[in-house]
């Protein structure tokens, strides 16, 4: 389940999502998420949505419960001090399944624009039970 291809899987994917194919002179960084306190990488999503979270522009907290031993992993904070939390969203796949292997990928420009200037980003999810890919936010 927590194999190396299955997360390079999803790291294509993620690129996908982001049309990394339109980008080839800037750098696509994939980086897995795992529980900090036990390195499992089976997470149930919340979802916290602050004000002015859209579909492609995510504000907010994502949070990780590890499966295995229950830790709040605190995965993805794009957020500020005059937000306000809006909703919460707990991803649910197709299958039923609310454990995903959680991912997220970045697109900085490379060399033909400013080194390290943030494009966009996606953060994805594989179910662990039926290993369909999903997207759960985008950044920009
Ligand atoms: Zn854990
Ligand atoms: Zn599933």
């Amino acid at each position: 389940m927590n194999s190396p291809e299955s997360l390079s899987e999803l790291d294509d994917f993620a690129r996908q999502c982001i049309h990394s194919q339109d980008h080839p002179e800037d750098i696509h960084k994939f980086q897995p998420f795992y529980c900090s306190a036990c390195k499992s990488a089976a997470l149930k999503l919340t979802i916290e949505h602050h004000t002015g979270s859209e579909e492609w522009d995510f504000k907010g907290i994502v949070w990780g419960e590890c499966t295995t031993c229950g830790y709040l992993n605190r995965l993805f904070t794009f957020t500020g001090d005059s937000r306000q939390p809006l909703r919460e969203e707990r991803p649910v796949c197709e299958c039923g399944g609310r454990d995903f292997m959680v991912g997220l990928c970045e697109r900085t420009e490379g060399e033909q624009g400013i080194p390290g200037f943030f494009d966009e980003g996606v953060m994805v999810g594989k179910c662990t039970l039926c290993h369909r890919n999903r997207v759960f936010v985008y950044t920009d």
